[in-house]
């Protein structure tokens, strides 16, 4: 039996693969020209780049086993830093994070966080972290009155759990989830290793959906690209179908949905309501100076400023630089000639002396880039499992314990695979 799969972003992919591995046939359907969705690479002027600057962290588990298991050697994909950021913030003295290597984890970074921010900005940092492992997952309430209440200052607040929240849960602290930043922080703090940067070293098109396309057809499943699912078929509360773009049928007894939320929901809309998420953007601008040119740092942090993050992308190519802005903002209405404008002028103070001139510059918006992780959002996200026998739900948005992430869309693509399988055997 073919299990139809709508969807090849990261969680289709991923449970195309683990269908594959147990023998199963999968048929994978996908809108665009490429897959990798909402993680994917993009020409510009003939260098591949991707539509968003990403960013793992060594907790990713099953992101990491997965490329393994697809002979992806971590090593050769990504850069693994160890946890070392500084903020920069017009109005205070730099802000540092570190993870440190001399003493055992978690007194390296106490030591490190001690050593480079004073006693102050510790002893906040320390209850931030207790609570953080603490906090109750039922009584939601926004990041912004989290911190208040555990008596962060206003400078941390601004330069440090602003920046974090944006990066991670790509939601302002004003309505973002404490639940869900507190498991984040927590869970990113775990272990040493769990702390680490990793950036990735090729296009993301070339790090999962490359492979696993290629692992998908090896073992006779089929990819289809620029179908579009239109309609499910559904009879007497069981799935048998779906109807595509192009008005052909595809029969299939067992379909996975892994679309984006707005995608699912209205795929559903007829047989069974799913909640409606908002979206929030992420902007990345790509700027060109002359080869020579390299940031201090792979990543550096800035707050009080519309560029939030620098990212060095000289493996790419000499002197290009990646700016991620995340949320929602004033950018947003800005042209991409003032955008790229009032980037470039931000960044110079972070920039070598020998940076030349700007030569290129991109800008990539990504306007529905991530569900806005706000209050309560974890008992809104709907269950992999539909109201329809056969038909499954996978993506970043389908329940997990983290926000939009590359983590989170293969957990669910993964899990959705292991639950349809065991039902299988079930009722075989
Ligand atoms: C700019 C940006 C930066 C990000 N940065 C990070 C980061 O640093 N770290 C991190 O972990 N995460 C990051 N994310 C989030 C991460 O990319 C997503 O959480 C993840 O890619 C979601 O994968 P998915 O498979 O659930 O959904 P998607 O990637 O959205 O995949 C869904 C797929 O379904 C296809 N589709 C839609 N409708 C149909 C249809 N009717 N029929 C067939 N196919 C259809 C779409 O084309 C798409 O390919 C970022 C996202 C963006 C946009």
């Amino acid at each position: 039996m073919t299990t139809l799969i709508v969807g090849g972003g990261w969680s289709g992919l991923a449970a195309a693969v683990r269908l594959c591995q147990q023998g199963r046939q999968v048929h994978l359907i996908e809108s665009a020209r490429q897959l990798g969705g909402r993680a994917r690479s993009i020409d510009w002027h003939g260098l591949e780049v991707d539509n968003g600057q990403h960013l793992l962290i060594g907790a990713y588990r099953r992101t990491l086993a997965l490329l393994a298991d697809l002979d992806q050697s971590p090593d050769s994909l990504f850069d693994r830093l160890p946890l070392s950021l500084t903020v920069h913030d017009p109005a205070y003295p730099p802000l540092q994070l570190n993870a440190g290597r001399l003493l055992p984890w978690p007194l390296s970074l106490v030591w490190r966080v001690l050593a480079d921010n004073g006693w102050q900005v510790s002893r906040q940092l320390a209850r931030l972290a207790l609570q953080a492992r603490r906090f109750n997952p039922h009584q939601d309430i926004s990041v912004q009155q989290w911190l208040k209440n555990q008596r962060q200052s206003d400078r941390l607040i601004r330069q440090l759990w602003q920046p974090l929240c944006l990066a991670t849960l790509n939601t302002p602290i004003e309505t973002a989830s404490a639940a869900l930043f507190a498991r984040v922080l927590t869970d990113t703090f775990r272990r040493r290793s769990d702390s680490d940067l990793l950036i990735p070293r090729r296009p993301l098109g070339q790090v999962l959906p490359e492979s696993a396309a290629r692992y998908i057809r090896q073992h006779g499943g089929q990819i289809s690209l620029q179908i579009r699912g239109r309609e499910l078929l559904v009879e007497n509360g069981r799935v048998h179908g779906l109807v595509t773009n192009k008005g052909a049928q595809i029969e299939a007894d067992e379909i996975i949905l892994a679309t984006p939320p707005g995608v699912s929901r209205q795929l559903l809309a007829t047989h069974q309501s799913l909640p409606e998420p908002s979206h929030h953007a992420i902007a990345t601008v790509y700027l060109q100076y002359s080869s020579a040119m390299r940031l201090s740092a792979p990543i550096t942090g800035l707050s009080g400023t519309i560029a939030q993050w620098l990212f060095d992308r000289s493996d790419l190519r000499p002197g290009l630089v990646a700016v991620v802005i995340s949320g929602p903002g004033y950018h947003e209405k800005l042209s991409k000639a003032a955008l790229i404008d009032i980037i470039a002028r931000e960044i110079t103070p972070h920039l070598p002396a020998q940076r030349g001139t700007l030569s290129d510059a991109l800008v990539i918006r990504e306007k529905k880039a991530t569900f806005a992780c706000t209050v309560d959002i974890q008992q809104q996200r709907p269950n992999n499992r539909t109201e329809i026998t056969g038909l499954w739900l996978a993506g970043d948005y389908v329940t997990n314990p983290y926000p939009a992430t590359l983590e989170g869309a293969v957990i669910n693509g993964e899990q959705t695979a292991s639950q349809l399988i065991a039902e299988a055997a079930v009722s075989r």
